[in-house]
């Protein structure tokens, strides 16, 4: 199998372009994950190249999983086009995340994010796709952009063409600190979908609520019209998106369209077995399967 969603954690150094706000790096998050990976945080140039390994010795270790689609994280810009360093908790470069591609042995495919709200964003988008990056993956919660804005019409119109995959984050977001919850719908996606771009909505459409799931009818009806919708399974044995699974299988065509994804390095508290393993074997204990064929969806 291929896991479409895996998250490049790296700290910032002097030549990978990444930012970590302060606020995130002490956070709950940021030390968890140290904690349990063992990252030194002080030292970031180390702890980097440890989280890189131990992603691929973990794939290697897996008998499920072959590969992964490890993903950047842009940032937040402002009304000028310009990233705002200011305002972004997060940015995972892009140029980080090839470099960790570059020395996985291709066990670890380029997943890129593009803020469409910057002006650079074609330019970005055809560099990224020269470097072979299979899918742009956006939080449009944290990155603040609504992507059913008109505006970005011509981005999504260069994903149709390049045949690249827009992968959206659904639902509230908790990790990176949200700014606008709303734009967590699906039926934001429908821009892209209408501009000719194939996407996966994240999370299997779940809402990040333990309760509620007000995005069911809106996954029912993509599903049916849209021949290009998918979702993935990232982060479904959560707490507060297992609530999912119910419907999927109430709806047994939504399979179809649902690629195998964890969200490592989340849920963080893994037990000690094999986390995409536990995965696995989590959504087939959930009855959710993964059918959706990530070879083709990706072009690969
Ligand atoms: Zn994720």
């Amino acid at each position: 199998m291929i896991d479409v969603h895996v998250h490049l954690a790296a700290l910032p150094t002097k030549a990978n372009g990444c930012l970590l706000s302060k606020d995130m790096l002490g956070g709950a998050l940021a030390k968890l994950v140290a904690w349990h990976q063992g990252l030194p945080l002080d030292e970031p140039e180390r702890a980097n190249a440890i989280f890189v390994d131990r992603v691929i010795e973990k794939m290697k270790a897996s008998t499920r999983v072959e590969k992964g689609v490890l993903l950047a994280l842009d940032g937040i810009y402002g009304d000028d086009g310009r990233l705002d360093e200011a305002r972004t908790h997060m940015l995972i470069s892009n140029d980080a995340m090839f470099d960790a591609c570059a020395r996985s042995g291709g066990r670890l495919l380029p997943g890129a994010s593009i803020n469409p709200a910057r002006r650079d964003a074609l330019d970005e988008l055809e560099r990224c796709a020269a470097r072979g990056a299979v899918l742009i993956k956006v939080l449009p919660n944290a990155q603040v952009f609504d992507p059913a804005a008109k505006r970005f019409t011509a981005f999504y119109r260069a994903l149709a063409r390049h045949k690249i995959p827009l992968l959206s984050h659904i639902g509230v977001e908790y990790s990176v600190k949200a700014r606008d919850q709303a734009v967590g719908n699906p039926e934001r996606l429908e821009r892209a979908l209408k501009e000719g771009a194939t996407v996966i909505a994240a999370h299997a459409c779940s809402s990040g609520h333990v309760i509620s799931q007000p995005h069911v009818e809106t996954m029912v009806r993509l599903v049916r019209e849209q021949p290009r919708f998918f979702m993935d399974a990232s982060a479904l044995t959560l707490p507060n998106r297992v609530g999912i699974a119910r419907h999927l299988r109430r709806h047994p065509e939504t399979f179809e369209r649902l690629l195998f994804g964890s969200d490592y390095p989340l849920p963080v508290l893994w037990p000690g077995s094999n986390p995409f393993d536990r995965h696995a074997a989590a959504l087939e204990a959930l009855g959710v399967r993964c059918g959706a064929d990530a070879k083709s969806v990706l072009r690969l």
